[in-house]
C-alpha cells in the first residue's frame, strides 16, 4: 500500500500531493507546522504540540483550518489510513491561497491544512546514537520560538554539518551563547555539574516538546537544572552534552567542533535522561 497524504481536505498518493502555485506557504514561507511521534498508532505529547501549534498560530494570526478536535480526528484517521504503527505526522498549517502580495489577503481565503506520515522505527534509546556538532553563527530572524516553515538558515547550518561529518549545528547568538540546533535543542551539563538548557523568554529557541519532556523528567527525578544561556566555551569544557527532539529523543553529544566532550564518552546524566523519556514514551502508550 503506497503512502496517501491529506492536502485540504482531500487523501491522496503521497507521489500526487500537491498545493497551488499561489500557496502562501510556498511563496512566503507563510506558514506553520508541527512534527509528532507515532508510537505503536498512538500520538505522542499530541497536546504539547497542538498548544505549541495554537501559539504558532496566534503569533502569526492564522486561523485555524479546523477546529483543534477535528485536527486530532484528522490526523489519527492519517495514521489508520497509512496503517502506520511507528514513525511521525508531519503537519503543515499556512495563511492559504492568494495573488501574490505580502499583506495578508484581504477577503478569507482559508488556512491551508497539508499531512503527511513517515514510517520509522521510534526507540528512544536505540535511535539516540551518540553524535557529533560544529557551531555555526545563530542567522535566523528574530522569532525563532514561531515553528514557522522558514527554515533555510536551518537548512544551511544542517548541510555544513553534514559536510563535517556531523549530525547537527548548534547556532550561536552574537553573544557567544549557544541558541539551539536546527531542529533539536541543546543541553549541557556544565564543569561544575549543572544540568543547563537555554530559556525561553527572549524568544531566541523553539520550546521544543522533548524539552519540556525532559525538564519535567528532571524535577521528578530532583535533579537540579537551570534555563540560561551557555557560552560555546562552555559547552566545550562541559562534562556532558546531549540534544533533544521529538525525532532523535535525549541524543548524546560527544564532541563540538571535533573537540571530544570531556572523554568523548556518554555521560551518567545523559544515560539517565535516555532511560526516562525511554520509559515515559512506553508508558503513554502502555
Ligand atoms: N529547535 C528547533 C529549531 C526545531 O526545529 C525543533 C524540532 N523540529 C526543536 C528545537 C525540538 O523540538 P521538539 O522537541 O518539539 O521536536
Amino acid at each position: 500500500m503506497g503512502r496517501i497524504a491529506y492536502v485540504n481536505g482531500l487523501y491522496v498518493p503521497h507521489s500526487e500531493a500537491a498545493v497551488h502555485v499561489e500557496d502562501r506557504g510556498y511563496q512566503f514561507a507563510d506558514a506553520v507546522y508541527e512534527v509528532l511521534a507515532i508510537h505503536r498508532t498512538k500520538l505522542i505529547d499530541e497536546e504539547w504540540h497542538l498548544d505549541r501549534l495554537n501559539r504558532s498560530l496566534g503569533e502569526l494570526q492564522i486561523a485555524w483550518p479546523v477546529s483543534r478536535r477535528v485536527l486530532g480526528i484528522l490526523m489519527r484517521r492519517l495514521v489508520r489510513r497509512n496503517r502506520l504503527y511507528d514513525g511521525i505526522i508531519y503537519l503543515q498549517i499556512g495563511r492559504g491561497v492568494a495573488p501574490r502580495d505580502h499583506a495578508f489577503p484581504k477577503e478569507e481565503v482559508g488556512s491551508s491544512l497539508v499531512m503527511t506520515v513517515k514510517a520509522k522505527p521510534i526507540d528512544a534509546l536505540k535511535g539516540s546514537a551518540p553524535c557529533k556538532v560544529i557551531t555555526v553563527p545563530d542567522i535566523r530572524w528574530g522569532r525563532p520560538d514561531i515553528k514557522t516553515v522558514g527554515l533555510l538558515p536551518n537548512c544551511l547550518a544542517k548541510q555544513k554539518a553534514s559536510e563535517s561529518g556531523c549530525y547537527e549545528a548548534w547556532q550561536v547568538d552574537r553573544d557567544g551563547k549557544v541558541t539551539e540546533g536546527t531542529g533539536s535543542n541543546s543541553w549541557i551539563v556544565s564543569a561544575g555539574g549543572e544540568l543547563l538548557t537555554r530559556n525561553i523568554d527572549g524568544n531566541a529557541i523553539l520550546n521544543g516538546v522533548t524539552r519540556l519532556a525532559v525538564l519535567d523528567l528532571a524535577r521528578e527525578a530532583d535533579l537540579t537544572f537551570v534555563e540560561r544561556p551557555f557560552s560555546v566555551e562552555e559547552a566545550k569544557a562541559a562534562r556532558e552534552a546531549f540534544l533533544t527532539s521529538t525525532s532523535s529523543f535525549v541524543k548524546p553529544v560527544v564532541a563540538i567542533d571535533d573537540q571530544p566532550v570531556a572523554d568523548g564518552k556518554v555521560g551518567p546524566l545523559t544515560r539517565k535522561l535516555q532511560e526516562l523519556i525511554s520509559a515515559r514514551l512506553e508508558a503513554q502508550v502502555a
